[in-house]
């Protein structure tokens, strides 16, 4: 089943204990697309600038991610700036510059319209909701956003979250949506905003699935997967969208949505999120193989088998 993604393609200049790097290619629709090429066809929704050239564009071209959706406008492309220099799970944001985002109508390709899992991964609510309207045959929709859009942009945010079937966040922006400092509370409240699930990400303490719930399903309503340990974490930027990349590529992949596939879905989700944060940007997602993320999966599966 294919995937329609909407959300940033970006330039980042980021800064961690581990360097600095300038305009690395990046941006949320950018790295969940990468991550989720590994699992099924992926088709994204964005817009870029004059300065997005051909080795960008062979960037998606490598994994087969359908571009026809990605806009090309005057101006510059969409420019974030963060530091990690502080603290490696949280990302202090120097400099948002939206550029051809300000101005950006979305506009669905006729060769989307079949795609049954929309992503609304992180940008301005209003253009997630113009998408998610546009887009009414979605059998499964999820979508992320930032502290960013929570703080100053909530009523639009509250609209898209009534359309949404999952939602991945932060622990801290669950804690600062729903107003509630008590995690599980809180995640109870944003499930009253509208998603059936919310998966809370850890950073480097992995993430937890809550959700309503699921036909079938025991009792328990919560799924914890720890994070992978590794030696060296380069650059945290992106772990959130891959980790959405891998979730909801392998759950677009899979015929029937059991509760074992969703509990699978957050492996594969934590799988990806490891690998991006081992280099820069975009870097280790464009190297990556579907063998290496196998293995890592079984790594994953022997850290937390008990018997
Ligand atoms: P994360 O997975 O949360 O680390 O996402 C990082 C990506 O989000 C970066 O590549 C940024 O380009 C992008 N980003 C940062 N701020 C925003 C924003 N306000 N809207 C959309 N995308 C953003």
């Amino acid at each position: 089943m294919a995937i329609t993604v909407v959300g940033s393609v970006a330039f980042d200049t980021v800064e961690t204990p581990s360097g600095r790097k300038e305009r690395c290619l990046a941006g949320a629709a950018t790295y969940f697309s990468l991550a989720a090429s590994f699992f099924t066809d992926v088709r994204v929704i964005a817009v870029v600038g004059e300065d997005f050239g051909a080795s960008e564009q062979a960037v998606f071209d490598a994994r087969e991610i359908d571009t026809t959706g990605i806009q090309h406008a005057p101006g510059k492309t969409f420019f974030w700036q963060g530091s990690y220099l502080e603290n490696l799970n949280e990302a202090r944001t120097l400099q948002t510059d939206l550029n051809v985002f300000a101005g950006f109508e979305p506009k669905i390709p006729d060769a989307y319209r079949d795609s049954q899992f929309l992503f609304l991964a992180n940008i301005d609510p209003v253009l997630q909701r113009r998408v998610r309207e546009a887009t009414p045959h979605a059998k499964l929709v999820a979508g992320d956003t930032m502290n960013y859009w929570i703080k100053d942009h909530k009523p639009a945010l509250l609209e898209v979250l009534k359309g949404l079937d999952i939602l991945l966040i932060n622990d801290t922006e669950t804690r600062m949506l729903a107003g509630n400092s008590n995690l599980v509370l809180a995640a109870r409240a944003v499930m009253e905003m509208g998603p059936r699930m919310l998966v809370v990400k850890h950073g480097e303490y992995g993430a937890t699935l809550f959700h309503k719930a699921i036909p079938g399903a025991p009792d328990s309503r919560t799924f914890k997967t720890p994070a992978f340990p590794l030696e060296q974490v380069t650059d945290p930027t992106g772990a959130g969208d891959s980790f959405g990349g891998g979730f909801f590529g392998y759950l677009a992949s899979q015929r029937e949505l059991t509760p074992g596939v969703f509990r699978r879905a957050m492996f594969y989700g934590s799988v990806m999120g490891s690998f991006t944060v081992e280099r820069f940007g975009t870097e280790r997602l464009q190297q990556l193989t579907r063998e290496e993320i196998d293995h890592r999966f079984n790594l994953f599966r022997e850290l937390t088998h008990l018997d």
